[in-house]
């Protein structure tokens, strides 16, 4: 993406009108009016060196994301901290995305403070959304880390598992990380046989959505139960098994996840079979 200035700059040279999008200890800074801030707070905040992400170049009025100090004293502001997952939790997908964009870009300048090669300091780009060492020229743009979600479906029963974990007893979709020089596809058949022992087929792509926790693109299919019985691995599942729509366990809603758009979708077919 083509932008007229850099993307990733002090805080002070942001330029109005602009608005900020505020975070502290990975919380998000939610005040009266929402969780968009006028660019006028940054003269009051303490002095110090903050770095402001642009999150949306295309945006009327450009929004910045800034990661504040756990130190910083923010009570004038007389907003809530609050954290990003129990915000999408209450909220639809699409209304989380720019505080996902928001938090993706944080974690990405965060974790590329120097070089990779030769560890001198790196600063944002002037044309790209990118970030490039003042030594050596090596550029760096936001890292995406693909991963795999699947539905495994084995006549009117899915295949549902809780992870090791997991906060409350949530059961949801297998998914996984793909590795270099897998396809999805692959990557699908891996994770199924390591975590449940299950062989799948007929592996057909549905949607995908950005996942950031910290910075996943999440790719979800559907796959036909092939063969195997379930056998968990213990470290990453807790618990799996077999569920009719009638008796399905607690899932993640279509709102929020791909996964819950997956079994939505599965239900969705089957009242259509039943009707
Ligand atoms: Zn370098």
């Amino acid at each position: 993406m083509k932008v007229s200035l850099s993307c990733v700059l002090p805080l002070e040279d942001v330029a109005a009108p602009a608005s900020l999008i505020l975070f502290q200890g990975g919380d998000l800074l939610v005040g009266a009016a929402g969780y968009v801030w006028s660019l006028d707070i940054a003269a009051k905040l303490q002095p110090r060196m903050r770095t402001a992400v642009l999150i949306d170049a295309s945006a009327f009025i450009p929004c910045y994301a800034v990661a504040l100090d756990a130190d910083d004293d923010i009570a004038w502001l007389e907003g809530e901290l609050r954290q990003p997952r129990q915000i999408l939790m209450a909220s639809s997908f699409a209304d989380f995305l720019p505080i996902g964009k928001a938090m993706q870009l944080l974690h990405w300048v965060k974790s590329h403070r120097f070089c990779g090669y030769c560890s001198a300091e790196m600063q944002g780009h002037l044309a790209e959304r990118a970030l490039c060492c003042s030594r050596c020229d090596l550029r760096v743009y936001p890292r995406i880390s693909p991963c795999v979600i699947v539905l495994i479906t084995r006549g009117d029963e899915i295949l549902l598992a809780r992870h090791v974990g997991r906060v409350g007893s949530w059961f949801s979709c297998l998914a996984g990380f793909m590795e270099v020089g897998e396809t999805p596809e692959e990557t699908i058949r891996r994770e199924v046989r390591e975590e449940t022992a299950i062989e799948v087929t007929n592996i057909r792509y549905v949607s995908s959505q950005s996942w950031p926790f910290p910075s996943q693109l999440m790719l979800g299919f559907f796959a036909d139960y092939a063969g195997g019985e379930i056998r968990i691995d213990g470290n990453e599942i807790a618990e799996a098994g077999w569920f009719l729509p009638k008796d399905l366990p607690k899932t993640p809603g279509p709102g929020i996840s791909v996964a819950g758009e997956l079994i939505e979708l599965f239900l969705k077919s089957r009242r259509k079979r039943s009707t």
